[in-house]
């Protein structure tokens, strides 16, 4: 019987080879009675008030006396790992999978697990090709509306941060941990607690997943953009007969069985296409603000005092929260060692997000710093699109304000706090220009204000958090969808029309790319166990 223990505590200094000694003292046991040990899960504490320590959950093997005493009491658990049963898809019907984000591509991995041969189409380039377009825009080059930080194989989660957290207690979760080890990435994600595999290694992982999947009988098709849908109404309701297709400004259409649509938050076309065919859409509150970098050092500085610097401490990362004002502002993908990018998926548009690559090496720290808003706030409460519209209008504002050549609108953050506007910026990650801006330009009172407060009030709390390098770029407004895509929840078809699966983030179900990846599993298992969905009223 196989044994989890929490909280055997490491502290600096001591490596996972002391682990059968701390564990023995913690279980009053003889170490040499445990036969195997094995780390489940490692997390960095760093608490202020005392120094950073590693706190492990780790499964052991000790005599079935001292198993049972340890059970009884209260000390350690049986270790059980769940295992979800793949539903086996025995008909010859071929589903449709639209984007290759996490919640695409994880959908078409439990397609074919099942039996399922799907086709798998992507509006961007395969990767290679989109990293090479990639870089070209992000060192100066031309913006290409179809291949970027959001669009293009792998989808939003490419050259994203890689972090991998989620509080869910999901059995699919170190699945799909497993799946990206089995591809490529650190084995280390598989225990640490706050697992990162960083935007220079997704690339190739999720290539290797690709060909997979190719190998298992799914077709990609890239550069492939569903534009349309056609639609068969009777007695029975409304379900989707055919998709249309465009392919070098060609179009023709699919027959489908199923079609699971994980476009993504930012294929706002899509969401259009769905408004016209009156696909039920709701809004939904998302998270809006800016993103704060700092020198890293300042941050190590902060998380960790006297011990910064040790060998084996990360570069710090942190979650913060200020509830000053009445809407609270909250630190959001925090990327240690990292860069700020652009990330919108329209030329005249700006918005930023943040990456690191698995090293985190670069000498800056940024994360978003973002406060919810309502529905009630979008300006009109009839269009379920009218946070995006709202976000539109944000990010336009952005993009003129700084010049409307993606450079980034930025200032220093104590002048942003003091009310000036900055007369020079420090050298920053973000890759293109930086632009002193008024913020007022581009956010009303209403959610400028509680920016400045709740910035104001962890300036005044954290001293390194008020480092006069510190800079605050803007707008950080894709953290996640305004609109949801209403669906069964059990079968996960839209509420209005058959054959339609949507998932993801876009569809508003999941936020990161582990919970879009887990929202695809789950629309796969469901749709493979179900075989009578079609057509509803
Ligand atoms: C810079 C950055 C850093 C991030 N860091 C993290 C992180 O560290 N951890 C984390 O959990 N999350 C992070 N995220 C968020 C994460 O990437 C998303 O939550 C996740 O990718 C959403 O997955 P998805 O599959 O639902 O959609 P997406 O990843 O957005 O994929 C949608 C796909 O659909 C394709 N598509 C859209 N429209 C069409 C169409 N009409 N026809 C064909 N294809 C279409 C797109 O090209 C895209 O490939 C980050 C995002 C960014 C941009």
């Amino acid at each position: 019987m196989k044994l989890l223990v929490h909280d055997i505590v490491l502290p600096l200094g001591r490596t996972e080879e002391d682990l059968p000694r701390f564990a023995g003292r913690r279980l009053k046991i003889p170490p040499s009675q445990i036969f195997s040990i094995e780390v489940q899960r490692r997390s960095l504490d760093c608490r202020k008030g005392r120094p950073p320590r590693w706190v492990h959950a780790i499964i052991i093997e000790v005599p079935s006396h001292l198993a049972e005493k340890l059970l009884k009491q209260n000390r350690a658990r049986v270790w059980k790992p769940e295992v979800v049963e793949v539903p086996q898809d025995r008909s010859d019907r071929r589903p449709v999978v639209v984007g290759t984000g996490p919640a695409g591509l994880f959908c078409a991995w439990r397609l074919v697990q099942g039996g399922a041969k799907p086709r798998i189409l992507e509006r961007g380039p395969e990767v290679v090709e989109r990293s090479k377009r990639w870089h070209r825009f992000i060192e100066g080059g031309e913006f290409d509306p179809e291949c970027h930080l959001l669009f293009g194989e792998g989808g939003a989660g490419t050259y994203s941060d890689g972090k991998l957290y989620t509080r869910v207690q999901d059995p699919r979760v170190p699945e799909v941990l497993q799946v990206l080890v089995d591809h490529g990435a650190p084995e280390e994600i598989l225990v640490d607690g706050r697992p990162h595999v960083g935007s220079n290694l997704l690339p190739s992982i999720v290539k290797r997943m690709r060909v997979a999947l190719e190998e298992q009988g799914a077709r990609f098709y890239f550069e492939h953009r569903l534009v349309d849908l056609k639609i068969d109404e009777d007695a029975d309701g409304r379900s989707i007969s055919k998709i249309v297709i465009e392919k070098d400004s060609e179009r023709f259409d699919w027959d489908v069985d199923a079609l699971f649509l994980a476009t993504g938050h930012s294929a706002r076309d899509v969401y259009q296409m769905l408004a016209k065919h009156r696909v039920p859409m709701s809004q939904k509150p998302f998270q809006i603000g800016v993103r704060v970098e700092h020198p890293q050092q300042a941050i190590d500085q902060m998380q960790y005092g006297d011990s910064a610097g040790h060998p084996q401490l990360p570069p710090a990362d942190y979650s913060l929260v200020s509830k000053r004002s009445k809407d609270d502002l909250f630190s959001f993908c925090m990327c240690p060692g990292g860069e700020i990018l652009p990330s919108t998926e329209q030329a005249g548009y700006m918005c930023v997000n943040g990456a690191s690559r698995y090293q985190r090496k670069s000498p800056w720290a940024n994360s978003g710093f973002v406060i919810t808003l309502e529905p009630a706030t979008f300006g009109d409460d009839t269009d379920p699109l009218a946070g995006i519209l709202f976000q539109q209008k944000i990010e336009k504002a952005a993009f003129d304000a700084a010049g409307g050549d993606f450079s980034v609108p930025a200032l220093r953050l104590m002048d942003f706090l003091h009310g000036r506007i900055s007369k020079d910026l420090p050298d920053s990650s973000y890759p293109r220009k930086l632009t002193p801006t008024d913020l007022a330009e581009i956010f009303p009172p209403w959610i400028l204000d509680p920016i400045r407060t709740g910035l104001a009030d962890l300036a005044g709390r954290f001293r390194e958090f008020a480092h006069p390098d510190a800079i605050i770029t803007a707008p950080e407004s894709r953290s996640s969808s305004p609109v949801r895509i209403d669906r069964h929840p059990e079968t996960f078809e839209s509420s209005g029309l058959g054959r339609l699966f949507p998932l993801g983030e876009g569809a508003g179900f999941a936020g990161g790319i582990l919970s879009a990846a887990l929202d695809g599993m789950r629309a796969a298992e469901n749709w493979m166990s179900n075989t009578s969905s079609i057509g509803q009223s």
